[in-house]
């Protein structure tokens, strides 16, 4: 009897990244991303900074490698950035305290959480899901892995992203309001973690439009650069 499985339609793709400095590669199970969580942008805005984190997720096949050129986003006009640091696992659990979080994570990387902005307005002011503001299609171009036995665990210096080589993010990682430890341990609250999840750590003040024929440049001190070129509108 045969144990290969025969399947009706095509096997999706498994979607990876790579290890800088190696030729393996990191594979994602799963994309969290972590919204409001940093100071300039909380205080900006007037909200409570001590409120616990909160959480949306995108599909893994939303990631985007570096150097790629990604569509315009349909659906919107008002195609935002927004520059974060990316922590991926290499176990994970659920109840997991904050001082046993870094044991989880593989690495760190530079990401983009891209957004419809205009889409994620409505459906704030209708307490309806994000899916469809944040979750689309190229929606989460991701540099590099950096193994956190090279790099070690980053909680200070700078984040910063340039669109067509100008600043429009400039902050410091020490800025977050909740920290990696405690993002994990959060999270494990509510959801099993494991290998392969990402967790997209929110993103500092700054956040803007951006245009077909853009090209945006992340950096994050110590995981090296994330270039993203927009082409056209599909
Ligand atoms: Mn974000």
């Amino acid at each position: 009897m045969s144990t290969k499985p025969e399947f009706v339609v095509p096997v999706p793709d498994v979607v990876s990244l790579p290890v800088a400095g190696t030729d393996a590669r990191f594979p994602v199970r799963r994309i969290y991303c972590v919204g409001r969580n940093y100071l300039a942008h909380i205080r900006e805005l007037g909200n409570d900074e001590k409120q616990p984190p909160l959480f949306f997720t995108k599909p893994r096949d939303a990631i985007v490698q570096d150097g790629a050129t990604i569509p315009y986003a349909i659906a919107t006009q008002d195609y935002h950035f927004e520059l974060e640091l990316a922590v991926a696992l290499q176990s994970g659990g659920y109840n997991i305290v904050p001082e046993a979080a870094q044991s989880h994570i593989y690495g760190y990387a530079v990401a983009l959480d891209m957004t419809r902005r205009d889409l994620q307005r409505q459906l704030t002011a209708k307490s309806a899901p994000w899916d469809v503001a944040k979750g689309f299609d190229h929606s989460c171009p991701c540099g590099p892995v950096f193994p956190a036995s090279v790099v070690g665990h980053p909680d200070a210096g700078s984040i910063r992203l340039e669109v067509n080589g100008e600043a429009r993010q400039d902050a410091d990682l020490a800025q977050m309001i909740w920290d990696v430890p405690h993002i994990i341990a959060y999270l494990s609250q509510v959801f099993e973690l494991a290998a392969g999840d990402l967790i997209l750590t929110g993103t500092p003040a700054g956040v803007g439009p951006i245009k077909s024929g853009d090209t945006l440049v992340g950096s994050i001190a110590g995981l090296g650069t994330l270039t993203t070129h927009i082409g056209a509108a599909i």
